[in-house]
């Protein structure tokens, strides 16, 4: 991927998080302790400050410097688990990867993920979006519709109960809100999804 490439995804990342930081503070607020929006905003401008950096390396040395930078600033539950999505991506991604690969690499990111959080999906967490976007990409749909099945599987963690993080202190109140993590997965994969598109 050309470096120009990668600074207007890491720009459409930043830009998404930006926009949506007040409505992922909400949803965290519902059912945890309101810091998701602030952590996730503070995490991709930590990013974007270095975009120019990170996207001079090799795609898969890329993606493991966002990991790392989303583990160092993010900070919550969710930092370390953006943090290993990522390097795990770098790690398994070929330089030049195609449909193929990237699906391999993302079915390992997740597994990755599951085994840093403890957590699988059905739990009404960013689990919940990551499958069944690595679902719809290994099923060959467009950048459109991945993004839109995205969306939907983040609408689909409202009537969930958590079993993970802090929400599932809540228990049965849990149940009625949408997950913060799975919302801001759902929105990275939109922007994502459509800065590749335009492409
Ligand atoms: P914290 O819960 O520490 O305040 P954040 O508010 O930044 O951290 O992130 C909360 C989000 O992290 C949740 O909405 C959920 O999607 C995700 N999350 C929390 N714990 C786990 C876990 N064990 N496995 C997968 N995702 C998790
Ligand atoms: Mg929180």
């Amino acid at each position: 991927m050309a470096a120009a490439d990668f600074s207007r995804l890491i720009a459409a990342a930043a830009d998404t998080i930006a926009a949506h930081a007040e409505e992922l503070t909400a949803l965290d607020q519902a059912v945890g302790d309101g810091d998701h929006g602030l952590n996730m905003k503070r995490g991709f401008e930590a990013v974007r400050a270095e975009a120019d950096a990170f996207a001079a390396k090799p795609l898969p040395e890329a993606l493991k410097a966002v990991g790392t930078k989303l583990v160092m600033t993010v900070g919550g539950a969710s930092g370390p688990l953006f943090g290993t999505l990522f390097m795990a991506l770098g790690k398994d991604l070929p330089a030049a990867p195609d449909r193929d690969g990237l699906t391999a690499a993302l079915g390992r990111a997740i597994d990755a993920v599951a085994a840093r959080g403890k957590s699988q999906p059905g739990q009404k967490t960013m689990l919940d979006v990551l499958q069944p976007v690595y679902e719809a990409l290994a099923q060959g749909k467009t950048a459109g519709q991945i993004a839109d099945a995205a969306d939907k599987a983040a609408e689909a963690t409202v009537p969930m109960k958590a079993l993970r993080g802090r929400a599932s202190f809540l228990g049965e109140r849990s149940i009625g809100h949408m997950d913060a993590g799975a919302r801001s997965t759902a929105l990275l994969v939109r922007a994502v999804a459509e800065a590749i598109e335009g492409n």
